[in-house]
């Protein structure tokens, strides 16, 4: 819990899940395991609940919730502490369970820099840089038919933000050059 001796934790120091994630740990024939820190396997025959153990620690039985939609369904955790829906989960450092956002007191390390003053916008661009750096290495493809995805959309508009303008003048020569 991260309330121990009154430290506020950052979100980016948490270990997250995500139910997309815990899902296919726990479900081997999808053969995709790009989290080596965590382990998981579902409880019960409805699969919608499932333990995830941190490298080899004591698991957390955590309940998952599928919500239909008109299209196919979501999938969410159950915040063990508040029961609200949660679409991700964090451990924080030290801490001995998953919850949610809320129920940690988490702040984002962004929100907590004055970014007003001359040394917090040289510290808010640099994190908010890093941010979207960590983003961008998680895409595996970034060009659909012909277009970037809207996730690449998004990240270069990020880029274009921040004022990494380079990203996104090579970018559309990128594009330009396959377009031809
Ligand atoms: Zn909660």
């Amino acid at each position: 819990m991260c309330y121990m001796n009154n430290i506020t934790y950052f979100v980016e120091e948490c270990t997250t899940i995500t139910p997309k994630e815990v899902i296919s740990i726990a479900t081997p024939t999808i053969g995709k395991k790009y989290r080596t820190d965590i382990d998981c396997w579902f409880e019960n025959e409805d699969r919608n609940i499932v333990s995830v153990s941190v490298n080899g620690k004591e698991p957390q039985m955590i309940t998952l919730e599928f919500i239909e939609i008109h299209y196919g369904q979501m999938v969410y955790f159950n915040c063990g502490k508040c029961s609200s829906r949660s679409a991700k989960l964090y451990l924080p450092p030290q801490g001995i369970e998953f919850q949610c956002r809320e129920c940690g007191k988490l702040k984002y390390r962004l929100s907590a820099i004055n970014s007003k003053s001359i040394a917090g916008m040289a510290i808010y661009r640099a994190v908010k840089i890093n941010m979207i750096m960590d983003a961008r290495a998680t895409m595996n493809r970034i060009i659909y038919r012909g277009q970037y995805t809207h996730r690449y959309n998004r990240f270069l508009k990020k880029c274009k933000s921040v004022g990494l303008h380079e990203v996104v003048t090579n970018a559309q020569r990128l594009l330009k050059t396959i377009r031809i």
